[in-house]
C-alpha cells in the first residue's frame, strides 16, 4: 500500500465512523424523543390528583418494635379508612408490589420513647412504694404509741415501787425488824432489780420502734424526692406537644420512627398519609394535620373541616 492510498483508506475509515457516530447520535436521540413522548402520554393520563388509589406497601420493619409486617399493615389499612370514610374516596390501595413503602425505622427517638416509659413506670412503682410506706409508718406509729404508754405505765408502777420498798428500808433502819421483814425487803429489792431489767428492755423495744419510725419518715422524704425528680425529667423531656418527627413523608416514602401505643402509631400514619396525598400543615390543633401531635382524639382519630378542606384542595375534588 502506497503512502497516498493508505490516506484515502484512513479518510474512508474516518469517513464511516464519524457516520457511524452520528447514526448512534441518531438513534439516541429518537430514543429521547420517544422517551418524552412516553412521559408526556403517562402525564396526561394522570391529570387530576387522587383519581386513582395511591398504592403502597409495607417496607422494613425494624424487629426492635416488636411488630410483625402484617401488624404495620393492619394499622396502614386503619389509618387509610379514616382518609376514605371521610373524604368518601378510594384514596390508598395495598399492593404487595408498589414502589411506594411505609417503613417502621428503629433510631434515638424510639429509644428515647422507650426511655419514658421506663421513666413512667418507675413513677408507678415510687407511688406504689410511697404507699406501702405510709401505711407502714401508720401501723408503726400506732404500735409505737401504745408501747410508749405501755413503758411510762411500767415506769410509774416501778417508781411507786421503789418508794414503797425505800420508805419500808428506811423505816427498817430506823426501827429495826425481825429476820422475816428483813428477807422480804431482799426479796423486794431483787423483784424490783428484775422489773428495772424488764423496763430496760422495754425501753430499747421503744427507741428502736422510734428509731424504724424515723427511717420510714426519711424513706418517704426520699420517695419524694425521687418521684419529683423523675416528674421533672419527664415534664422536661417529653411534657410539651410532640412534633410530627415520629414519622416523614418525603416524596417517595413513609418512615415511621416512633410511637408509645398503637394508637399513636396509626395517627402518625394517618398524618404522614395526608402528605403523601400532598396535603401541608392545617392550623387547628385538633386536625389530623397540625403539625403537633397535640388536640387530636387518638382513640377515634376524625379528620377536621380544616383536613376536609386541604384534601379538596390537594385533590381537586
Ligand atoms: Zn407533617
Amino acid at each position: 500500500m502506497t503512502m497516498k492510498n493508505f490516506f484515502k483508506y484512513l479518510l474512508i475509515i474516518t469517513f464511516f465512523s464519524v457516520w457511524g457516530i452520528m447514526l448512534r447520535n441518531k438513534i439516541f436521540v429518537q430514543n429521547a424523543v420517544t422517551g418524552a413522548k412516553k412521559t408526556v402520554s403517562q402525564v396526561t393520563g394522570i391529570e387530576l390528583p387522587c383519581a386513582k388509589p395511591l398504592r403502597y406497601a409495607i417496607g422494613s420493619v425494624d424487629p426492635r418494635f416488636n411488630l410483625s409486617t402484617n401488624d404495620l399493615l393492619a394499622e396502614v389499612e386503619d389509618a387509610e379508612k379514616i382518609w376514605k370514610a371521610q373524604s368518601g374516596k378510594n384514596l390508598f390501595e395495598y399492593d404487595p408490589g408498589a414502589e411506594f413503602k411505609i417503613n417502621l425505622i428503629f433510631d434515638e427517638r424510639q429509644l428515647q420513647s422507650n426511655e419514658a416509659d421506663a421513666l413512667t413506670k418507675n413513677l408507678n412503682q415510687l407511688e406504689a412504694s410511697h404507699e406501702q410506706i405510709v401505711t407502714q409508718y401508720k401501723n408503726l406509729s400506732g404500735t409505737y404509741a401504745q408501747s410508749v404508754a405501755k413503758y411510762n405505765a411500767g415506769v410509774a408502777n416501778y417508781q411507786k415501787k421503789m418508794d414503797d420498798y425505800n420508805r419500808a428500808v428506811s423505816d427498817w433502819n430506823k426501827n429495826g425488824g425481825s429476820q422475816a421483814e428483813y428477807d422480804k425487803l431482799k426479796k423486794d429489792k431483787s423483784g424490783l432489780e428484775d422489773l428495772q431489767g424488764k423496763l430496760e428492755k422495754e425501753r430499747l423495744a421503744v427507741n428502736s420502734l422510734a428509731g424504724k419510725t424515723n427511717a420510714l419518715v426519711s424513706e418517704e422524704k426520699n420517695v419524694i424526692n425521687n418521684y419529683n425528680a423523675n416528674v421533672a425529667t419527664y415534664k422536661n423531656k417529653y411534657g410539651s406537644g410532640r412534633e410530627f418527627e415520629k414519622g416523614l413523608y418525603d416524596g417517595k416514602e413513609i418512615n415511621l420512627y416512633q410511637f408509645k401505643q398503637m394508637s399513636d402509631l396509626r395517627l402518625t400514619i394517618i398524618h404522614e398519609l395526608g402528605h403523601a396525598l400532598g396535603i401541608g400543615h392545617v392550623d387547628n390543633p385538633k386536625s389530623i394535620m397540625y403539625y403537633l401531635l397535640s388536640d387530636q382524639d387518638m382513640e377515634n382519630p376524625q379528620l377536621s373541616s380544616e383536613d376536609l378542606s386541604a384534601l379538596k384542595t390537594a385533590c381537586q375534588f
